[in-house]
């Protein structure tokens, strides 16, 4: 056990590590089980007045106190990042990341299952698509998602739980657009409901999502989640730091060491199973920071992959103006509309995988005057009035999200420099587009662009997000792929079930699990991932609590 300890506490069932997506999912699958979880969260509850919405600095706050990048935002909850130019973006409070993000809610493709037989530049999934098919549809049933079912270019599913959000003039401009190029379009699924569901409000399109919503209204777990699992019996800890998982003599692990940031003191929390749901940065860190003699290079590290193979989705953003009214400073801030039409590898583009096209709406009048989501700043001076006249409620985003290549030279180590409020290492973070990747984003900008020629835009700003030293450097949104699940304990940090192959009872839960990231956003995946993987670990915890060697299944 650590040294400088206060309190120890009675031993629980499982102790999980993050409140976010996937410690959301597991914690309430587990407590409604009837097991005694204990879950710590490095931050606080983010109550509905501590978002921005009333504030009259609103688009300010956003761009600073509220900002969804750790390292501009700087508070205690937060680690900085030791990185050469990256930007993560994330949200360290219950409920992770979804306290902020955008609710985009796509599903990946079955093809995403199966790379390694594709092309084998990425591995196949230890499961199908088919395989995930219920757990998309009870994650959804639980997060509420918006949509209209019946896209050709996708696997039948279930119903959604309410019709779409309002689609705005954008969704017929831009439909136009595709249709004047034959390209296939549909409406994006988002988890934020269009109507009254399970006890929350429908959307007000108050259009100020990336400040998260303080009406419950998007699939924020605080609101879907932590409710149920605390009805249920959960024990919720906000501003609890974990910093290390300890493990006993016999190698599996014993409990997590963690600090209480309100008050400073340490505490041990015993538990037969533990889980770590810190996201794709913070479940590596966790992992490294845990080492030991017996596990040197930390833990379940044995084969020295986790933190490997960080995946963000390579991103640039095409902005367009047209003459109609496009009014893309109201309504949600996620995408109207999703193109597939390239999402799956051609070879004949000279290169491998494939990337979606989303429309997106621009957010706010000073948003959009700072060229914060585009780059693309409005003129001071004379100039600024004219610009904005002629732009503001004429413009609209055109989202490209590739697909990235797991490298097992993109990673998340620990910093010798940096360490976060309570002393603990930062993460340190070396990423960098593949060859492959740049070609396919580049494919994808020059797609967008003909898209905007088709709407017929006046003016086209391309933003590739490039750092002034030429390098790729998009904000790194989606946190992926750093504790990689397999069917092989060689290739692989833990199994199908996200069970480490090295301590039999300790789990990873979360977007770290995920071996390939699609061409479209993760969260539905993994909250369907940790739905399965919880699920599993409920039915078989008996097993699980005493196993003195993890099952290749
Ligand atoms: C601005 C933004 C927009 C996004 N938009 C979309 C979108 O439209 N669609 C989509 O699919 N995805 C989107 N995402 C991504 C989405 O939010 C994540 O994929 C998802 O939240 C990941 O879930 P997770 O469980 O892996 O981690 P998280 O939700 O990030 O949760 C991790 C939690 O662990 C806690 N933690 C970390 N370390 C410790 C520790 N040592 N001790 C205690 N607690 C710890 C953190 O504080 C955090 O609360 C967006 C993200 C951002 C930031």
């Amino acid at each position: 056990m650590a040294a400088g300890l206060r309190r120890a506490h009675d031993r629980a069932d499982v102790a999980v590590v993050g409140s976010g997506m996937g410690g959301a999912v597991a914690s309430t699958v587990l407590a409604e089980a009837g097991l005694k979880v204990v879950c710590l969260e490095q931050g606080p509850w983010t109550r509905p007045e501590d978002h921005p919405h009333d504030d009259p600095d609103w688009e300010w706050r956003r761009l600073t106190s509220f900002s969804t990048a750790p390292s501009v935002r700087r508070l205690a909850e937060d680690y900085p990042l030791d990185t050469r130019d990256e930007t993560s973006l994330m949200w360290n409070a219950v409920g992770g990341s979804t306290v902020v993000y955008t609710a985009t809610w796509p599903r990946f493709r079955p093809s995403d299952f199966r790379k390694g037989t594709e092309h084998g530049w990425q591995p196949d999934w230890p499961f199908t698509y088919e395989d995930l098919g219920p757990w998309y549809e009870r994650n959804d049933r639980d997060m509420g998602v918006a949509g209209l079912a019946g896209d050709p270019a996708r696997p039948p599913r279930g119903p959604f739980q309410t019709p779409p959000v309002a689609p705005g003039p954008l969704a017929r401009i831009a439909g136009r657009g595709f249709d004047r190029l034959g390209w296939h379009w549909w409406p994006m699924p988002v988890a934020i409901i269009a109507e009254d569901y399970d006890g929350r409000l429908a959307c007000n399109n108050c259009g100020n999502c990336q400040s998260g919503c303080p009406r419950g209204s998007l699939g924020d777990v605080s609101f879907t989640h932590w409710p149920k699992a605390i009805a249920a019996g959960a024990d919720l800890r906000p501003n609890c730091r974990v910093e290390r998982i300890e493990t006993g003599p016999d190698g599996r692990a014993s409990g997590v060491v963690y600090v209480d940031r309100m008050t400073g003191t340490r505490h041990m929390q015993p538990a037969d199973v533990v889980i770590v749901a810190a996201n794709g940065i913070g479940s590596p860190r966790l992992l490294l920071m845990s080492e030991s003699g017996r596990h040197p290079n930390g833990l379940a590290n044995g084969n020295d992959l986790v933190g490997r193979y960080l995946m963000h989705h390579g991103l640039s953003i095409v902005e367009a103006w047209v003459d109609e009214r496009t009014d893309t400073h109201k309504g949600i801030v996620s995408a109207a509309l999703i193109c597939e039409e390239f999402a799956e590898t051609d070879p004949r583009r000279g290169f491998l995988n494939g990337c979606s096209l989303h429309i997106v709406r621009l957010n706010g009048a000073g948003y959009q005057a700072l060229g914060s989501h585009s780059g693309n700043t409005a003129p001071w001076g004379a100039e600024h009035h004219a610009t904005f006249r002629r732009r503001f409620a004429h413009g609209f985003g055109i989202l490209c999200v590739g697909d990235d290549l797991p490298l097992p030279d993109n990673r998340v180590m620990l910093s010798a420099t940096e360490t976060d409020s309570s002393g603990l290492p930062a993460p340190k973070i070396e990423y960098r587009l593949h060859t492959n990747d740049q070609r396919l984003m580049d494919f994808a900008v020059d797609r967008a662009v003909d898209l905007a020629k088709a709407c017929d835009a006046f003016d086209v700003n391309v933003n590739r997000f490039t750092s002034p030293d030429g390098r790729y450097a998009p904000p790194a949104w989606h946190l992926l792929g750093t504790c990689r699940m397999g069917s092989d304990p060689e290739t692989s940090v833990t199994n199908q079930w996200g069970q480490t192959w090295d301590v039999p009872n300790l789990f990873v839960m979360d977007g770290s699990l995920l071996p390939t990231g699609g061409a479209v956003n993760p969260t539905s995946t993994i909250g369907a991932v940790v739905l399965r993987a919880a699920s599993h670990l409920r039915d078989t915890f008996a097993e699980a609590r005493v196993a003195k060697r993890t099952p290749a299944v």
